[in-house]
């Protein structure tokens, strides 16, 4: 008898996450220098993390001994301050990505169901298999999330409705007005999720917070992985009713968010310039590789992000092509996308070189 016969079939039926390539690995296999490998490929902050959360990070090492505050208290409260709630709607969470497993340990079972877009981040898929749940996927034309559709998904055993706004890997957004009379339309045995992960990049984000003030059963989930630069720390955090977020933390590892990304996550909220830098660098970068795509001819997919979603022909092939010249993007195979790679800002020195090395690629 095979181990997999002793385990819970959904978890055997599941493929694992495929991470971006990291930069040590491609280095070794080519032979190069890590700092001559290009990565666009996990959407993240190509100035690093605030100088501020760095200072503050190294401080924090010298209480590595301790546990950290599991409570979160500063960092909760600071959270909670800023977005005009109560510390009891905030829950933080290793990365925003142990939210999105968490809302599903709460809500979900191989009796319930969770409706998501068709190209929506792959994870919800993965933790909804996890939980043995069934997963809607409601068909997306022209890669906008079809609120109407989604809300017309949604059926007496559906516990979690998923809206990454914007979402990876499309860049695109729904809005306030969308968003509003999707909510009149929900249940109440329903939570919608607002995925906000590249919420800072946006110029008029909707404001999805003042639902749950208004009493809407609505989670939140931000991230200080992309536009704050933390994504090695893990650390994210949910806004939800005080009913969802008292669940939430109940069902998380005591703790989860370690101290060294509490301390960056505080200094962080409070370094708004570097986040003003950091959105700059991405209006200026997106627009010249949007703008280089356009004049190449590609077709691609306009972003409210840090990435864009462009189409190649054949994805694995360029990808192949762009890493053996040392230059990391994604393949979108996963996403059921065989033909279109997505491609995160950089600095601009990188996006020079993603374009230069894509041209040679595609001539190739
Ligand atoms: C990057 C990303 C996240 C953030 O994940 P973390 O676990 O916070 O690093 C969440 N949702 C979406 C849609 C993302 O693209």
């Amino acid at each position: 008898m095979s181990i997999q016969s002793f385990a819970n079939q959904f978890v055997c039926d599941l493929a694992a996450y495929e991470p971006g390539k990291p930069v040590e690995e491609t280095a070794r296999e080519l032979g190069l220098r890590p700092e001559e490998i290009v990565k666009l490929a996990s959407n993240e902050n190509p100035l690093g993390p605030s100088p501020k959360a760095k200072e503050s990070m190294r401080a924090a090492i010298e209480q590595g001994h301790l546990y950290p505050d599991g409570g979160g208290w500063e960092l909760r409260g600071a959270i909670a301050a800023k977005h005009g709630v109560e510390m009891q709607n905030v829950v933080l969470g290793n990365g925003s990505n142990e939210l999105i497993e968490l809302l599903c340990h709460c809500f979900l079972n191989e009796k319930t169901s969770l409706v998501a877009a068709e190209h929506a981040f792959v994870v919800y898929r993965l933790m909804a298999k996890l939980f043995g749940a069934e997963y809607k996927e409601v068909p997306d034309p022209g890669f906008i999330h079809d609120l109407d559709a989604m809300a017309d998904a949604i059926t007496a055993d559906t516990r979690l409705v998923f809206i990454a706004n914007p979402n990876n890997p499309t860049g695109t957004m729904v809005d306030g007005d969308m968003i509003g009379r999707f909510l009149d339309r929900i249940p109440d045995h329903v939570i919608t999720v607002f995925d906000e992960a590249y919420h800072e990049f946006l110029k008029d984000p909707p404001d999805t917070i003042s639902h749950i003030r208004n009493g809407k059963n609505v989670c939140v989930m931000r991230t200080f992985s992309k536009a704050q630069g933390l994504a090695s720390l893990r650390i994210g955090y949910g806004i939800a009713p005080v009913a969802i977020a008292d669940l939430l933390n109940r069902a998380r590892q005591p703790f989860n968010a370690n101290a060294i990304a509490q301390a960056g996550a505080l200094a962080s909220l409070e370094d708004s310039e570097h986040v003003a830098r950091t959105v700059e660098n991405n209006d200026a970068g997106l627009a010249f590789l949007q703008g280089g795509f356009a004049q190449r001819g590609l077709s691609y997919v306009d972003s409210k992000a840090n990435f864009v979603l462009v189409e190649v022909g054949d994805g694995d092939a360029v990808f192949a092509g762009m890493l053996a010249r040392g230059v990391i993007v994604r393949a979108m195979r996963g996403y059921k996308l065989p033909e279109w790679v997505r491609i995160s800002v950089g600095t601009k020195a990188e996006n020079e070189r993603c374009l230069e090395v894509l041209d040679e690629v595609l001539k190739a």
